[in-house]
């Protein structure tokens, strides 16, 4: 009797302990199951750079790879096994192929033979065309230090290699991007006394920029040309951007921002770089241009005004504003919900499709409880027809509808510089 009664509670303790367990985690591998459908069905499974490779036939389930993913959401467990959710979260890490406790994933580039979105480039980053370099995450390997990594050694190597111009007309090096890749590239002419320009189609900073405000940067130790070494794990991005501007005041490093790469020809032997402003002469070329490109424009009318921004800095400057939001991310819904916080904001967030797909949990949570409590409205299935100066027009399925506008934030993405590379000449994989 005795024994009966303890078998009876040992068996209760494990109902209790064990059958939440299994009941959420069935309830989150079905979640996975329907954000993994609607992801391949709208592309956001592919990814941008380096990625989780799983190998299906050592993959447990376990979903160790799921837990350890800082920037969440990118994997899920699928029908047992490890799988890719949202690729385009991937920034390369690397947490997943060490939490794995069956050697099962490996983070890289996979065939790049294969990849059309990977320059063809030589042990030195240099493309097919002699003189033009490639330096960080355009290459396809993401992470602040492998950017800066790479900077360094592309121009070292230039250093090593060049002869200088007799024209002082013509630079030794261009860079162009002012990311982590381009700064350091810059850095490392200044040490090898090159002449050397740095340009930017926005401001300097890079992709670090874009990230949300305060967001936590996990970086591996490297060393930044003449500056030192970055030693800590994590730096706030304000921290991080801290460091760059103290950088660029002590080594003057001054980025001509504004300028778009357009065109890059060969001509007596030296490159002219063609952007919006002109011609610029240089012997070698770093193109360090990230892969997120160019912001993605509505080309609707109106677009060209100042009130119009594809990103925002500081929720705190915008109160007691009108304002649209448009996009359906991560990067919109987090915009919308910091404006609409601010005091005095009416905010409008405008996405094209009937709900939306690819956010993170909490932040959908948040979104929603922002539009019950009518602090944020969201207009679903709608576009921007017109920007005007104090006003806006959306057009939904059927009917337009005339809203007051103050600024207008635009999150739709971004065109890699793929297509514009491979125009100039340069080879990619697969062919291309
Ligand atoms: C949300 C998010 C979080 C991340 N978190 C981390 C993290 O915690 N730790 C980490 O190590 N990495 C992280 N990363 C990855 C890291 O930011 C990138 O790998 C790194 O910034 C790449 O540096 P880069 O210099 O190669 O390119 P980028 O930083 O992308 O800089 C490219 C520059 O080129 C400019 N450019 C592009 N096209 C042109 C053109 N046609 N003409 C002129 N200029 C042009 C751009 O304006 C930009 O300034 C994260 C990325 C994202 C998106």
């Amino acid at each position: 009797m005795e024994n009966i009664l303890i078998w009876a509670v040992v068996i209760i303790l494990v109902l209790i302990i064990v059958l939440p367990y299994i009941i959420n985690e069935r309830k989150s591998r079905k979640a996975d199951h329907a954000r993994k459908k609607e992801a391949v069905f709208l592309g956001a499974d592919r990814t941008i750079a380096q990625h989780p490779q799983i190998d299906a036939l050592k993959c447990i389930g376990c979903g160790a790879c799921v837990e350890a993913c800082p920037e969440g959401s990118v994997l899920g467990i699928v029908s047992g096994k490890a799988v890719i959710i949202n690729g385009l979260k991937c920034v390369g890490h690397g947490l997943c192929e060490e939490a794995c406790p069956v050697e099962g994933i490996k983070v890289g580039l996979g065939d790049v033979s294969k990849r059309d979105d990977i320059p063809v480039m030589d042990e030195y980053q240099q493309t097919n065309i002699p003189g033009i370099f490639i330096a960080g995450e355009l290459g396809g390997l993401a992470l602040i230090k492998n950017a800066i990594t790479q900077g360094s050694k592309v121009v070292d190597y230039i250093a090593k290699n060049l002869t200088p111009s007799t024209h002082s007309s013509i630079n030794d090096v261009l860079v162009i991007g002012a990311g982590p890749a381009g700064l350091s590239a810059a850095l490392t002419a200044k040490k090898n006394n090159l002449s050397f320009q740095i340009f930017d189609q926005q401001a300097a900073g890079g992709t670090i920029l874009q990230y949300p405000r305060k967001k936590l940067v996990m970086t591996k130790p490297v060393e930044i040309p003449l500056y030192g070494k970055l030693t800590k794990p994590e730096y706030r991005k304000e921290e991080l951007l801290d460091i760059w501007k103290q950088i660029e005041n002590k080594f003057e490093i001054k980025t001509v921002i504004g300028e778009k790469l357009q065109d890059i020809k060969k001509e007596n032997g030296h490159f002219e770089i063609v952007t919006q402003n002109g011609i610029t002469k240089a012997q070698t070329v770093v193109l360090a241009l990230g892969r997120r490109g160019t912001p993605r424009k509505l080309n609707v009318p109106g677009e060209g005004q100042a009130k119009v921004m594809y990103k925002l800095m500081d929720a705190e400057t915008y109160q007691d504003n009108h304002i649209l939001v448009v996009g359906g991310g991560d990067s919109a819904i987090e915009a919308a919900m910091g404006l609409a916080h601010q005091p005095g904001n009416t905010v409008t967030l405008s996405y094209r499709k009937d709900k939306f797909f690819r956010i993170k949990s909490r932040n959908d949570q948040r979104v929603n409880k922002m539009i019950k409590e009518k602090k944020l409205k969201v207009i679903f299935q709608s576009t921007v027809k017109e920007i005007g100066e104090s006003d806006i027009i959306l057009n939904y399925p059927e009917k337009e509808v005339k809203i007051k506008n103050d600024y207008v934030f635009i999150f739709a993405g971004g065109e890699p510089p793929f297509g514009l590379l491979k125009k100039m000449g340069i080879k990619f994989g697969g062919g291309g």
